[in-house]
């Protein structure tokens, strides 16, 4: 069945020991992989699950989570939960999530009341935004972070793990020396402040990893969560490629349903296309035209690249490509399968798309 995307586990296993071997042996940090790009697919997760350099196993979606939490735990990883929670999964947080991520006191404070109906303690890890603006008590607020660790170490069923941050989300802010340590400068505050020991700082995502080989991440910075990194092998920082990793774990096939000679140029009054987008052309004259059995349902044209460097994607509505095949019309027919490389975007709506198949090479 087509459109299919194949998952290359080898590649992707080679992914994996590239980014945990910079992040743990060389970076000396504790690393969470995240499934939330790949919707949790249960053959990746069992990878990651066997391979001895992941401790936690984490994800944005409780839903993703709950699959796999059971085989997590037999293999001596822990659950972690990306997305600050909502008020109204904090029954599934206790139930299925070993560490939390979290940003609100009053949500810690009704999460401390459903693990004490668990007769659990919950681990969280209060969020600091470093200035990116996405979650997190702003690390400005000092007063704010110290009275809501001062609340914090009084619930029963609450252990303040550590703090984290995330970065390059919203503000697109990159990871440095300074901001990261930063976050390592409030953690001794609350560490000299309430007399205790954080046992995680969390320095971000896949956007953090470059300081490891540059000597630049902070000491005291002892943990990574990473998503892209790990599956597309990109350092998102600089948009370069980590060395040892590779693009090509995931390739998408889709398949030829028309294929015909015709303008470049549409004929008549232009509107808007099916997404109410004002279109623009480009006259190249007659041109060879193939319309593959694919569209924006599954996957993001601006973030998919043929793997035939000859092939040029024109467009698409929801269910249809159109691909300019010109210069390489003799190699392809009605029913041929054209294969594209996947960036982030493309990759979490084919992942998502209950329209795309799945095939493994093992
Ligand atoms: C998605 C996410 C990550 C992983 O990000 P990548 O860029 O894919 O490595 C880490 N932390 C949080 C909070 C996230 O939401």
């Amino acid at each position: 069945m087509y459109p299919k995307v194949i998952i290359d586990l080898p590649k992707l296993k080679q992914n994996l020991d590239a980014v945990s071997e910079t992040t743990k042996d060389r970076g000396g940090c504790s690393l969470a992989i995240v499934t939330k790009v790949l919707c949790a697919d249960p053959q990746v997760v069992k990878m990651i699950a066997a391979h001895p350099k992941v401790d936690l196993i984490a994800d944005s979606r409780i839903k993703n989570i709950a699959t796999y939490t059971d085989i997590a735990h037999e293999n001596g990883k822990k659950t972690m939960l990306l997305r600050i929670p909502m008020l109204s999964e904090l029954a599934e947080v206790v139930r299925y999530v070993d560490l939390c991520q979290i940003s609100e006191v009053e949500t810690i404070r009704r999460l401390n009341e459903e693990a004490a109906k668990a007769d659990k303690v919950q681990k969280i890890l209060l969020m600091i935004d470093m200035g990116d603006l996405r979650e997190g008590i702003f690390f400005k607020d000092r007063d704010l972070i110290q009275q809501a660790v001062r609340e914090i170490i009084d619930m029963e069923n609450i252990e303040l793990y550590g703090i984290g941050v995330n970065l390059t989300c919203y503000g697109a802010i990159i990871p440095k020396y300074e901001n990261l340590n930063g976050l390592v400068e409030i953690a001794k505050e609350i560490e000299v402040q309430h007399g205790i020991k954080l046992s995680m700082i969390s320095g971000g995502n896949s956007s953090s990893i470059y300081l490891i080989d540059k000597g630049e991440l902070p000491q005291g910075i002892n943990n990574l969560r990473l998503g892209e990194s790990f599956v597309l092998g990109n350092d998102t920082a600089y948009e370069t490629k980590l060395p040892g990793t590779t693009d090509e774990a995931f390739v998408l096939e889709a398949e030829i349903v028309e294929l015909k000679s015709k303008p470049s140029l549409p004929i008549g009054e232009v509107g808007v296309d099916a997404f109410g987008q004002k279109p623009y052309y480009e006259d190249r004259g007659i041109m060879d035209r193939a319309i593959i059995a694919i569209g924006k349902q599954d996957v993001d044209i601006d973030s998919m690249t043929p793997l035939d460097d000859r092939i040029e994607i024109m467009g698409g509505s929801s269910d249809h490509i159109i691909l300019d095949v010109t210069k390489c019309k003799e190699d392809y027919s009605l029913g041929s399968k054209v294969r594209f490389k996947l960036g982030y975007g493309g990759l979490l709506k084919v992942m998502t798309s209950a329209y795309v198949e799945k095939e493994y090479l093992i």
